[in-house]
């Protein structure tokens, strides 16, 4: 079984566990929900950009739809890079 340093404590503890047994320390990684919460901003933010992108090109201006379109497919690129 993996084991990880507990970083409330510093002894090593299996990884399984959500709370450290021997100080309380709470062991729950955070990692998953954090990675979701950044896929959900990148999404929002690629929504947002191309929502500007759209509405920058109907109204005529290039540069900022240029811009947004940038952002969009940067946004992309870092969301299906992974
Ligand atoms: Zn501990």
């Amino acid at each position: 079984m993996p084991i990880i340093q507990c970083p409330g404590c510093e002894k090593r503890v299996d990884d399984k566990v959500e709370i450290c047994p021997l100080c309380g320390y709470r062991l729950v990684k955070r990692s998953k929900s954090s990675k979701l919460i950044l896929n959900i901003l990148l999404m929002m933010l690629i929504c947002v950009s191309a929502f500007f992108a759209v509405v920058a090109f109907t109204l005529g201006n290039t540069v900022v739809g240029s811009a947004a379109s940038v952002v969009v497919i940067i946004c992309l690129i870092k969301f299906f890079a992974k």
